[in-house]
């Protein structure tokens, strides 16, 4: 049977949240970890309601988390699937705040999710394919192609290209108490 096309509108979704006292830390701002499970949430209804089927996490692409979230901000995460493989969907999230009261929104982090498709017995299945229908979403298709690309030659380089003798001298001039000498040696013994 063809592999069927649907639109990134079709995986649209947004989720809003009021941030709540019990969502906070000690400093009244909002638990780094709480914010993880909405994203987690929105990407997982995002890859369910695209491929139609049971999705898990596979990778989360980096948080960077730039402004903290105060109690009694409206947090809004909104989603939408940006790069397909054959059984696997990459989510774009993005995820601002507002001051309900002053009505200004602050940008808190951008994000990609890595889903995979399940079937009933728990086997990974095909996902439909990604028909682009606007600029921006060819450039987040784009984008997405090459943090895949990037991903793979990260896992497959060794860090200093392998060579422990700069790896190790660099530890040794940056904040990590390294002893050279002994490490040096146990690396000839290996
Ligand atoms: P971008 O990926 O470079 O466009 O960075 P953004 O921070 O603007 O958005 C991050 C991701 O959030 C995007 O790749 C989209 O998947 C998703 N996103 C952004 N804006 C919207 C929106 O208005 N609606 C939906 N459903 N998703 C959005």
């Amino acid at each position: 049977m063809d592999r069927q096309f649907k639109t990134v509108a079709s995986s649209e979704i947004t989720l809003s949240q009021l941030m709540l006292p019990s969502h906070s830390n000690f400093s009244g701002k909002i638990h780094g970890g709480y914010l993880l499970s909405l994203m987690d949430q929105i990407a997982f209804a995002c890859a369910s309601k695209f491929s139609g089927s049971y999705c898990v996490t596979a990778s989360v692409d980096r948080v960077d988390f730039l402004n903290p979230i105060e109690v009694g901000e409206l947090v809004t995460l909104k989603a939408s699937i940006n790069y397909v493989g054959n059984t696997s969907m990459m989510v774009g999230i993005r995820v601002d705040a507002q001051n309900i009261q002053s009505g200004e929104v602050k940008h808190c982090n951008s994000s990609y999710v890595t889903m995979i498709a399940k079937d009933e017995n728990g086997a990974t299945m095909q996902v439909p394919r990604l028909r682009l229908t606007r600029h921006e979403e060819v450039m987040r298709y784009l984008k997405a192609a090459e943090r895949i690309g990037a991903r793979k030659q990260r896992i497959a380089a060794e860090p200093f290209g392998g060579d422990l003798a700069k790896a190790l001298a660099f530890m040794a001039s940056d904040h990590a108490d390294v002893d050279v000498a002994t490490l040096s040696a146990q690396a000839e013994n290996v």
